[in-house]
């Protein structure tokens, strides 16, 4: 396929706030990569962090970058060494490129990998109308999944992987925090045959997508006893798993409160700060067990994500509340952030 040899992308020029849309040259191609005319793309909260400018992005983010690392689109170039894709081929991509030589890729724990590079964090990304990536990192599409979807398998795996590090079936099962990682996993939970899903968050907004998307019961943790309400409705004994996407001291203190002795919790959320931490009585007296869970598990997750949304069990439809053109970025970014939203898209000018 012919491609042009500039284009239109969305990017951090230098340190500080803010982001701009600017005309860059399409990135050059290695022989092991793939160029991707990018379908669709969504927003992440790395993406706010690094349009913010927080300490994290600070720290970590090297201007001048191209950002963005939920995406799929179509191979429009191939590099000479690249043998399992064609031109035309539709996909997805895992956001990690990691090594696959160190001690944890050769032993099925490329999450691990200490020597990971993030698309849109570490290199360029995909707010842009090409991206280049590794074949590897592609994950091949069915042509008929749509690209607002499709977009969202990177996140999904956050979900999915979190959700099956701990078993669900046939549990009471409690989800602190219901931004769309959150939704996402209570859609999974239900799907794999939890008997309840107690959901918590502070947006009402989005408690009732939660609740669209399989949660059993909703609570306002801005408003009401999460443990009181968690314990009335369990009969008093508390949940047997719990997965904690919300990262904030209070629901984690919550969690561990209503967590049964012998319960799991895995946790995906990400506290801004160290915390005070009851081992002793959340842990060690409990008998819990806990899992952190980071990335997706290269490729398990990508398998079990695209079983789960190719067999119908979970329809992530109803979770993009948002489409905005690519121009459009600080208003998406904004909806984003406002909390009156599920997953935003960004769709091609
Ligand atoms: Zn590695």
């Amino acid at each position: 396929m012919e491609h042009p040899t500039r284009m239109k992308a969305i990017v951090k020029p230098r340190p500080g706030p803010g982001l701009e849309l600017t005309e860059v040259d399409v990135p050059p191609i290695g022989p092991s990569d793939v160029l991707i005319q990018v379908r669709a793309a969504s927003i992440c909260g790395t993406d706010l962090h690094i349009y913010r400018w927080d300490p994290w992005a600070e720290s970590r983010i090297k201007p001048p970058l191209i950002v963005g690392h939920e995406f799929c689109g179509t191979v429009v170039a191939k590099g000479a060494e690249v043998h399992h894709l064609d031109v035309g081929a539709y996909v997805s991509a895992e956001s990690h490129i990691v090594c696959g030589t160190c001690a944890y890729c050769r032993t099925g724990r490329g999450h691990l990998c200490p020597n990971t590079r993030i698309i849109g964090v570490d290199v360029d990304g995909a707010w842009a109308e090409y991206v280049a990536i590794p074949a590897v990192n592609a994950w091949l599409n069915p042509p008929d999944l749509p690209p607002h979807i499709a977009t969202l398998e990177e996140n999904f795996g956050n979900a999915v992987h979190t959700a099956f590090a701990v078993d669900l079936r046939a549990r009471k099962v409690l989800v602190t925090g219901c931004g769309p990682v959150g939704i996402m996993a209570i859609a999974v939970a239900r799907a794999i045959g939890a008997r309840a899903v107690y959901a918590t968050d502070i947006s009402d907004y989005r408690l009732a997508l939660a609740r669209k998307m399989g949660a059993t019961v909703t609570i306002n943790a801005a408003r009401e006893d999460v443990v009181a309400r968690v314990l009335a409705e369990t009969g008093g004994e508390g949940v047997d798993a719990w997965l904690e996407m919300a990262g904030a001291p209070q629901a984690i203190e919550q969690g561990f409160a209503v967590l049964k002795p012998g319960g799991h919790v895995a946790l995906l959320g990400l506290p801004s700060e160290p915390l005070r931490f009851d081992l002793n009585n959340w842990v060690i007296f409990k008998g819990a067990t806990v899992h952190g869970i980071i990335g997706r598990r290269l490729w398990e997750t990508w398998f079990q994500m695209s079983g789960l949304i190719r067999s119908g069990a979970v329809d992530l439809e109803a979770l993009v509340t948002h489409r905005f053109p690519m121009s459009q970025f600080e208003e998406a970014l904004h909806t984003m952030a406002s909390g009156e939203s599920g997953k935003v898209v960004l769709l091609p000018d």
